[in-house]
Formats: C-alpha cells, structure tokens, sequence
C-alpha cells in the first residue's frame, strides 16, 4: 500500500522528471546543430581543396607548356641561323645548342606527363569528394530537419506536461510539496524512491526495522534515513 499524497508525487516526479528530459534536449539542440553543421563545412571543404589541387596541376602543366613552347622557338630560331652561317665550327655549335634544347623539351615533357597523370586521378579524388559532400549535405539537412520539428513538439509537449504538473501540484500539501522540491533538486530527480527488499532505490542502503513498518503501514510520508529520500513500498 503507498499513501495517497506519496502516489500524487510519484506523479508528479515523473512528470518533473519529462520536463528535465526535455529540457535538457532543448539545452543540447544548438550545440547538435552546430556539430552536423561543421560535418557539412568539413566535407564541403575537402571537395574545395580537392578542386584547388587540380587547378594548381593545371597551372604547372600549362607553364611547362609554354617552357616547351619557347625552347623549341628558340630552336627554329638557331635552325635558320644555322642556315645562315657557311662556317663549320658555328655551325657545329647551333647543332650543339639545338641538342641541348631538345633534351631539355624532352625533360620537360616527360614533367608534363606526370602531370597529366596526377591530374586523371585528381579527378577521381574530386569525383568522391563531391559524392561525399552531396551525401553529407542530405544527411545532414535530414538530421537538421528532424532536430527542428523535435524542438517544435518539445515546445508543445513542455506546455502540456507543465500545466498537468500544475493541476497536480495543487492537490498536495504545500509543505510536503516544498519537501518534494527540496529533494527533487538535491538528489538528482528522484525525490521518492521506492523501498525494494528492504532496501532504498535511491541510495542502495538497507532500511531499518522500524523505517520498513512504517512505509508499509503508510500511515505516514517516511524517509530514507540514510539520504533523507521519501519511501513509498514497492509492489
Ligand atoms: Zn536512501
């Protein structure tokens, strides 16, 4: 047997206890959002690093380009003074020259077609960077979306609880009420704690003889002499 202002509070304990829940959902969601909103800053990030790295391949390969361009203007050029000359040391020595440039074309292509290379599978890496960024940016809008109408009915559901809570509380004693509160504050939402084999399910402490009578005769509010909680018999 409970007494009756003890099942009125145990009411009203889970009640305030809801309103907690709730409460503590509603502290959280700004930072929840932050974090799902730094996942999409995160991956939208990556695939802008990823496109900035394939510009840069192409900007190298574009130098070497026109580095190749003007070496081999500079070998037309030695080929028609070479043309020109009837001497044959001079002449030997623009071959020379040309030699030299031409290797230094072929070294410089051989650059360019690394860069080619890098710059196919630059592709595939902005390939899944993009499909990581429009998977995260649905995941992400979804979680948003679900956070915002979990705010909407918490409003709705905080009114409805607390205007019971209201009714409820009227009901009861106003000292009692106040003892309630005190211990609801103190012990981390649980004011009355049921007695279980003897022993206190707030604390985890055996009752004495004379506490178990008197919660079972429930004549009287008692308290758990070792945390001072309300005990009510559990059945
Ligand atoms: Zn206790």
């Amino acid at each position: 047997m409970i007494l009756p202002a003890v099942t009125e509070l145990l009411i009203i304990q889970d009640r305030d206890r809801k309103l907690r829940q709730l409460n503590t959902e509603l502290k959280n969601a700004p930072h929840e959002r932050k974090a799902l909103e730094a996942k999409l800053a995160g991956t939208a990030a990556a695939l802008d690093a990823a496109k900035l790295r394939a510009k840069e391949i192409e900007v190298k390969r574009k130098e070497l380009e026109n580095s190749v361009g003007s070496l081999n203007e500079r070998i037309s050029k030695y080929e028609n003074q070479k043309l020109g000359t009837k001497k044959n040391d001079e002449y030997q020595a623009f071959d020379h020259q040309i030699e030299t440039l031409k290797k230094e074309i072929a070294g410089l292509e051989d650059q360019e077609l690394a860069l080619m290379e890098a710059a196919e599978a630059q592709k595939v890496v902005i390939a899944a960077a993009d499909k990581a960024a429009s998977e995260t940016r649905g995941m992400v809008e979804r979680q948003i979306a679900d956070l915002d109408s979990k705010i909407k009915a918490i409003g709705g559901q905080r009114e409805e609880i607390t205007a019971e809570r209201a009714k409820l509380a009227a009901g009861v004693d106003e000292d009692l009420l106040d003892t309630y509160q005190r211990l609801f504050d103190k012990k981390d939402a649980l004011a009355i704690a049921a007695l279980a084999n003897e022993i206190c399910q707030g604390c985890h402490v055996k009752a004495q003889t004379h506490i178990v009578h008197a919660v079972k005769s429930a004549k009287d509010v008692t308290h758990c002499l070792n945390c001072g909680r309300i005990l009510y018999l559990e059945t």
